[in-house]
């Protein structure tokens, strides 16, 4: 029978088996921000649209094409949340959390929306983890928010990856930027993109973000924000080029960023890697100074960055990088009859309890099946229990991996000698690596 439904385009499922590297990555990323005092935030996976519109901005690409807006009964029109920066500033303006002293540093890892053209590694769907720091109109506040973007990266064991910098200004030197783009690309006028001739006139920074082939050919050659940068802005940033250089973090001036939301201000960064297509940006964020007073919130600066995880799990695969490993069964009990099942439940429930990894047959199986099973699992340990066993009191612990068989009794001792056990399988695998290491260095 042909299956009734399949996942939408551009979204992904995570099966059983692949769980661990989402893990891995999630652990990294919220025990590094707790490093740096960031806490966790949770939001709304949807908004009021106005919330998007309004902060990201009109004429950006997000906003214009990508959005998944839906209507409720009544009139309010919500929007999945195409990014996290919006949905968090409405909720620490909400809950109070500005009035309660700078900084404030929060986290947060949840799903995206926005409506794309799939391909590897650009999903309707996707993940970020971000980072808010707000209350700092200070260039620390930046490098130090850079800073816990790269040891993200470098924890979860990333290679060649490169950090371009650059400053978008304030809205006093962007204005005459602004003009001197308008003049540069006039001439070119009939040759832009249909959405890039609208944006001529009310956004014209947005061009550089485009991403025409066509109208990125004409940007090339366009004048650079950095030239237009008041003393304020340029001050900010070659601070912040100082405090990089002192924290060793390697980064390249690059004028052509302007990122593709509306509410950046001054710094904005991207991490780059070359080693997934096109869609290099594993991580990108800056300052939005403005962005809170647009919310109606008192002016305050601050300044974040989004991180895509599918993106970085993408990388990590190519690159080869360490996962940590999942948990593995420590014990099955392969059962026959229902005598043996009433022992088995009786010491898994003790030593789960132990905090042990413990199964039993589920289904019903001869042994034969549940012996393969156990093996499918890589459980450490097997314990058969049949009427003799239960009888006797007595049966065989089986290390699957030596298949050594030791005596073990199904008393009030099980837990106690089933510890030893692991404890001692334990130290054999330690003495085995040991044994390597020192093998290796007499050659
Ligand atoms: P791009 O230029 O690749 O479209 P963007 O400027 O739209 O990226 P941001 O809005 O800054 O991206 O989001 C931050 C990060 O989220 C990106 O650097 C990227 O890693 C990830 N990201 C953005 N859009 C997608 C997507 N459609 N699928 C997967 N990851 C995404
Ligand atoms: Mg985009």
């Amino acid at each position: 029978m042909a299956l009734l439904a399949k996942k939408p385009k551009g979204t992904a499922d995570v099966v059983p088996g692949k769980s661990y590297m989402w893990h891995t990555v999630e652990k990294i990323v919220s025990e590094t921000a707790q490093q740096y005092g960031f806490k966790e935030i949770r939001i709304p996976t949807f908004e009021d649209t106005g919330l998007f519109v309004r902060s990201v901005g009109e004429t950006t690409d997000v906003v214009q094409k990508e959005m998944y807006t839906v209507s409720a009964a009544g009139d309010s029109k919500f929007t999945l949340r195409p990014e996290g920066t919006a949905g968090t500033m409405r909720a620490m303006l909400e809950n109070g959390i500005m009035n309660e002293g700078f900084p404030q540093k929060v986290y947060y890892i949840l799903s995206c929306f926005r409506h794309e053209n799939v391909q590897a590694g650009r999903l309707r769907e996707f993940h970020q983890f971000g980072c808010e720091m707000v209350g700092s109109a200070s260039p620390r506040a930046d490098s130090e928010v850079i800073a816990l973007a790269k040891s993200v990266l470098d924890r979860v064991g990333l290679q060649n990856i490169e950090l371009n910098i650059n400053s978008i200004g304030c809205p006093q030197c962007r204005e005459k930027y602004r003009q001197a783009l308008r003049e540069y690309f006039e001439p070119y006028k009939d040759k832009l993109c249909h959405t890039c001739r609208d944006r001529l006139d009310k956004n014209p920074m947005r061009i550089l973000d485009c991403k025409s082939p066509e109208d990125q050919a004409i940007a090339k050659d366009a004048p650079v924000i950095l030239d237009y940068l008041c003393d304020d802005c340029r001050q900010h940033f070659e601070k912040l080029k100082q405090y990089l250089g002192e924290m060793k973090i390697e980064f390249s001036v690059n004028p052509r960023i302007v990122r593709g939301l509306d509410y950046y201000t001054r710094t904005v960064f991207e991490f780059i890697t070359t080693e997934i297509g096109a869609q290099g940006t594993v991580c990108g964020g800056g300052r939005y100074d403005g962005l809170i007073g647009e919310l109606g919130g008192a002016q305050t600066p601050a300044l974040g960055f989004g991180m895509g995880l599918e993106r970085l799990l993408l990388v990590m695969q190519k690159q080869g990088c360490d996962f940590i490993e999942e948990k593995t069964c420590d014990l099955y009990f392969a059962t026959m009859g229902e005598n043996a099942v009433g022992k088995a439940l009786e010491l898994t429930t003790q030593l789960r309890d132990e905090g042990y990894f413990v199964e039993y047959d589920l289904v019903e199986r001869g042994l034969k099946p549940q012996m393969k099973y156990a093996d499918k699992i890589g459980a450490k340990f097997v314990v058969v229990l049949g009427d003799n066993e239960i009888d006797s009191g007595n049966a065989k612990l089986k290390n699957m991996a030596s298949g050594e068989q030791t005596d073990i009794k199904l008393d009030a001792s099980f837990v106690d000698t089933f510890s030893q056990a692991v404890i001692g399988e334990m130290f054999s695998g330690l003495e085995a690596e040991v044994g390597n290491l020192f093998g290796k260095d007499e050659n």
